[in-house]
């Protein structure tokens, strides 16, 4: 499966996943839609990133801070400064590169050794102007990151939320980079979402609480269904560290063209809180009563991608097998992420089965997210639930008629078994949560 990236552009395609962006206008470069599956899809993971980092925890709120912020923030957080990549020029096709993603001399365009330019460094923050008046004055950048967001509103959180460090401040938003070299699908795009959590420690507990961090976030992509030997944790390099890290480690997944970043976790120490408290001018540190003793707050900060870790999760879930000679695609996610969880067909579309498949499904759509069929052969309807991943189908055939009972079958294994109507829902809501 070398050509598993087409195979799922394809398929993301096909089914409803992700649509090129603009499509009817030649799309626009590296930017997606995601389609009425795909939305359910990212919907899930943000659901199951949110359920890990804030509702089962005692010890992280969240936030949802605007994209637009304040100028200075960008210049206190060394974004305006520092955020910026090593731009080259191709001098035979004129194509531009990162100087740090070129492997050897060779232009990635041409395929030969080409002269490049001297890198120039390119700030990658997008520019705009808040009002209608378009000069320096009314600069505002469109947020690189959303953890910004999260560090200036620290003092609003302490005082309304009643939490002390150790504790958490979790997030999930747009962010936008205008990226040198976008590519590999949704991977690398200019406008993506993160779901980051800035948690803010006594100094002397940044070290236990990097490990933890590190440790937890890898867990949670394994229990959702991500193959172990497919994730690994990387650390970074010094040379590799950014300004304000002291230790920094990626939770790396094995993509069809390499290891590629899902999430990185860094000790931020209190760079941040130190650097806003001193372009604000306002005390950013925390009072520790009991102890009687002012600190600034160090932070370790999980920082994920939703848009990476949907297509990891896709890829991840991609299989292939031979049923009765024939090829069937199954998307073998986990039933937590699964955007349809039960698709509901009627064997036909013949009047009488029609009225009792729609009830089931209405009934059903109570409970989760459910797609009613009756198009095409029966064979071809399950092979279209594979392809989303469906767990569970629930057929009405003509003995549904007779004995009031269905078939549910089962994505995985195929296995179907019979169950009375009456029962429908609570069995496979037992078997959803299982
Ligand atoms: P990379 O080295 O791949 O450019 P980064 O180290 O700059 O990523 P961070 O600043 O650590 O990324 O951002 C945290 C997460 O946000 C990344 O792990 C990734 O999942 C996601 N992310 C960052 N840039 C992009 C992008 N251009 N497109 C999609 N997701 C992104």
């Amino acid at each position: 499966m070398s050509d598993l990236l087409d195979v799922i552009t394809n398929l993301a395609k096909r089914r409803g996943f992700v649509f090129p962006s603009s499509e009817i206008y030649g799309g626009l470069a590296s930017t997606w839609d995601y389609g009425p599956v795909g939305v359910e899809l990212k919907r899930n993971v943000k659901e199951q990133w949110w359920r890990s980092m804030v509702q089962c925890r005692d010890d992280v709120v969240g936030l949802d801070a605007a994209i637009l912020m304040a100028p200075d923030v960008w210049e206190a957080s060394g974004h305006l400064a520092t955020f910026t990549d090593p731009l080259v020029d191709c001098t035979v096709c004129k194509r531009r590169f990162r100087a740090d993603q070129l492997d050897d001399r060779d232009c990635p365009n041409n395929k030969k050794g080409c002269e490049f330019t001297e890198a120039r460094e390119f700030n990658l923050m997008f520019k705009t102007f808040l009002g209608p008046v378009e000069d320096d004055t009314h600069v505002v950048y469109l947020r690189p990151e959303t953890a910004q967001g999260i560090f200036v509103n620290f003092p609003n959180v302490v005082t309304t939320s009643r939490r002390k460090p150790p504790f958490g401040i979790a997030q999930i938003g747009k962010s936008f980079r205008n990226e040198i070299t976008p590519g590999k699908f949704t991977f690398r795009t200019r406008e993506f979402e993160q779901m980051e959590m800035e948690f803010f420690v006594p100094p002397e507990q940044a070290g236990e609480w990097f490990e933890y961090w590190v440790e937890e976030r890898r867990r949670w992509y394994v229990e959702l269904g991500m193959k172990p030997e497919r994730l690994r944790i990387r650390p970074h390099e010094q040379d590799e560290l950014s300004h304000y890290s002291s230790e920094t480690v990626d939770v790396e997944y094995e993509f069809p063209w390499g290891w590629g970043e899902l999430e990185g976790i860094a000790n931020r120490g209190d760079y941040d809180l130190r650097q806003h408290g001193e372009h604000s001018g306002k005390d950013l540190s925390y009072y520790d009563q009991p102890n009687e003793r002012r600190y600034l707050p160090h932070v370790i900060e999980p920082a994920a991608g939703c848009d990476r870790a949907t297509l990891a999760f896709l890829m991840d879930a991609y299989d292939e097998e031979e049923v009765r000679g024939e090829k069937r695609v199954v998307l073998r996610l986990d039933h937590r992420l699964a955007p349809v969880k039960i698709a509901v067909l009627p064997l036909s579309k013949n009047p009488d089965l029609v009225p009792v498949a729609r009830k089931i499904a209405d009934d059903l759509r109570q409970l989760t997210m459910v797609d009613y069929d009756e198009t095409q052969a029966i064979g071809r309807r399950y092979r279209r639930q594979d392809e989303l991943g469906t767990p569970f189908a629930v057929t009405v055939d003509f003995e549904t008629l007779e004995d009031q009972a269905v078939t549910i079958r089962e994505r995985d294994s195929m296995v179907q078994v019979r169950v009375p109507i009456s029962a429908v829902g609570e069995e496979l809501g037992r078997r959803l949560q299982a």
